[in-house]
């Protein structure tokens, strides 16, 4: 077994540790320096190596020890540490949380909302990775909290009979619309807003069944079932720079 001695070396300002490994001259013939993943220097000696042979050694070596150990410094410094508050607001259904990245391989692919904030665990801290999960979780959300609110809101509108067919679709500017043949598509990014915003949303497009417009029919129709839908679309209007990623 080697027995590993604390010692440091000098680079221009920089004091630089490494530890040293003195091996039996069997397995080491000369000094052999290391840096290790983790940005650790470690030096291995053959045994009966001198202080002073071992520290002109690293000297001569130095610059080249002080690239390594920045290299992996900078590497690290882009890894995504253990478990990592981004700092990055997330909304859902008009709340802000923050962002949570917790790296557990047990765990891998898991989003979950806890407390104030929407947890991400994955086996390793791929930031892509992450930017998928989430927005798969924001649309299996959208999918269950829309149709079921869709399916709320139009059972009390005399005009429709059954719930229309609704699907999700991402785009950079409309939270919904509705097709002739009375299929409504609304955006995912719905999920984060207020629920009066939501409804403002499905009511929208639930009036667009009885009038494809937006005459003063269609107005009318939205007053009776909306009276304050101004207000409301102006809070939605508000947040779209929020809530639509660009
Ligand atoms: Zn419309």
């Amino acid at each position: 077994m080697s027995v590993a001695v604390h010692r440091s070396l000098r680079y221009g300002d920089e004091r630089i540790a490494f530890s040293l490994r003195v091996q039996p001259a069997r397995r080491v013939q000369r000094i052999a320096i290391h840096v290790e993943p983790d940005g650790r220097v470690v030096v291995d000696v053959p045994k009966e190596t001198s202080d002073a042979a071992v520290q002109a050694a690293v000297q001569r070596r130095a610059r080249w020890i002080s690239g390594q150990v920045a290299a992996v410094r900078a590497r690290l410094a882009h890894a995504l540490p253990r478990a990592h508050v981004s700092g990055e607001s997330l909304f859902y259904l008009g709340r802000r949380y923050l962002l949570k990245v917790v790296v557990d391989e047990g765990r891998d692919g898991h989003v979950r909302l806890r407390g104030t904030r929407i947890e991400v665990a994955v086996a390793n801290g791929d930031a892509a990775r992450v930017r998928g999960l989430l927005d798969a979780w924001y649309r299996k959300r959208a999918d269950e909290v829309l149709a079921a609110r869709l399916a709320a809101v139009a059972s009390s509108l005399s005009w429709v009979c059954t719930p229309p067919p609704m699907q999700l679709r991402v785009t950079k500017k409309r939270w919904g619309s509705c097709s002739p043949e009375g299929r409504i598509t609304l955006n995912p990014n719905l999920v984060k807003a207020p629920r009066e915003c939501i409804d403002y949303v499905l009511i929208h497009e639930l009036c667009h069944l009885g009038e494809h417009n937006h005459g003063p029919r269609f107005h009318r129709l939205l007053d009776t079932l909306m009276p304050d839908w101004r207000r409301v679309k102006e809070r939605l209007d508000g947040l779209v720079e929020q809530l639509m990623p660009p």
